[in-house]
């Protein structure tokens, strides 16, 4: 590290298990630019002064993380389309000390899930969780992959319906059902859907034994079954849909494509997404 280094990094709080700092910097040594990603703790209280300090350091950019995401769009210049939908901003660019907040779960998602388009384009989808991520995975198939029908399923309905009016509204899409976590007709949704996601923190750890879909008599092997959990990487959900027979996707992946978006931003290079895919893998899985 010299003078010439460039900075990035990470608020939020808690911050003790991401694994961001490790997929920037393994990116950052692969691709040989010379920038470093650190991690800090901030308290809600301590948001303001900890971004004037940023900015006061020159840094480049940083990620933001719970409980920060909706409360600092208050310092952005400008927020990114994707970021006013999603309502919450988890990377922010810093030109001129000026702030420039994006969300890169959509560009995330997208990537993800772009090898199944034929899968999901005009098919039916059922999405479970009704929070931010929820929101940027729906964002992401109304825009590119426009479903037949989206089937919202949450523990809180009145969530998934609060969901539902906003697609409403701000993307004229109306095709969905809301539905309590776990409706009656579970599996009839689920075997009419060619994509089902869970987008809830359930099967996290230290919860791995727990899943939002109990049974793999559900799933088959016409399924795409997208877990945006990423610790652990393989969720009890996933294992269940691949003994069905469903083809999985796992949390790490798109957490590597979101990660590869804010690279790009502040860096304008492509992060080699294999490589640091395969590196967050050998360290998690020693
Ligand atoms: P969030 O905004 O806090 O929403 C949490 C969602 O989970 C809500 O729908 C909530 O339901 C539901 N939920 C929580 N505990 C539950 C339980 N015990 N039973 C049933 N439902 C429960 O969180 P988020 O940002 O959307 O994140 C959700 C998950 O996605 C987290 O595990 C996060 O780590 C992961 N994630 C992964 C990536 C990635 O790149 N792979 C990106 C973003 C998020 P209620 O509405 O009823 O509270």
């Amino acid at each position: 590290m010299h003078l010439k280094t460039q900075l990035v990094g990470l608020i939020g709080h808690p911050i003790k298990h991401t694994y961001s700092p490790f997929i920037h910097n393994v990116a950052f040594e692969l691709t040989g630019l010379d920038y470093i990603y650190l991690p800090f703790n901030v308290v809600p209280v301590n948001l303001k002064s900890a971004i004037k300090g940023l900015v006061a350091l020159g840094y480049k950019g940083f990620n933001v993380t719970i409980p920060h995401k909706v409360k600092v769009k208050e310092f952005m210049s400008k927020i990114s389309e994707e970021a006013a939908f999603v309502g919450a901003i988890n990377t922010v660019l810093i030109e001129d000390g000026k702030l420039f907040g994006y969300n890169t779960d959509v560009a995330g998602a997208l990537e993800t899930l772009y090898t199944y388009r034929q899968d999901i384009t005009g098919n039916e989808c059922v999405i479970i969780g009704a929070g931010g991520s929820a929101r940027a995975v729906i964002y992401t198939l109304i825009k590119h992959f426009r479903p037949s029908k989206i089937h919202l399923v949450n523990r809180t309905e009145q969530r998934a319906d609060a969901l539902r009016q906003f697609f409403r509204t701000k993307m004229k899409y109306d095709s969905f059902t809301v539905n309590e976590l776990i409706p009656p007709d579970i599996k009839e949704l689920i075997k009419n859907s060619s994509l089902i996601v869970n987008a809830t923190s359930v099967g996290m750890y230290p919860e791995e034994d727990d899943s939002v879909l109990p049974q793999k008599d559900m799933f088959s092997k016409d399924q795409i079954v997208f877990d945006l959990v990423y610790n652990p990487t393989q969720t009890k959900l996933l294992r269940l849909a691949q003994s069905g027979g469903a083809r999985t996707v796992d949390g790490i992946k798109m957490l590597v494509n979101q990660a590869a978006k804010s690279f790009e931003i502040w860096t304008g290079e492509k992060m080699p997404v294999e490589q640091v895919e395969k590196a967050l893998l050998l360290k998690l899985n020693k």
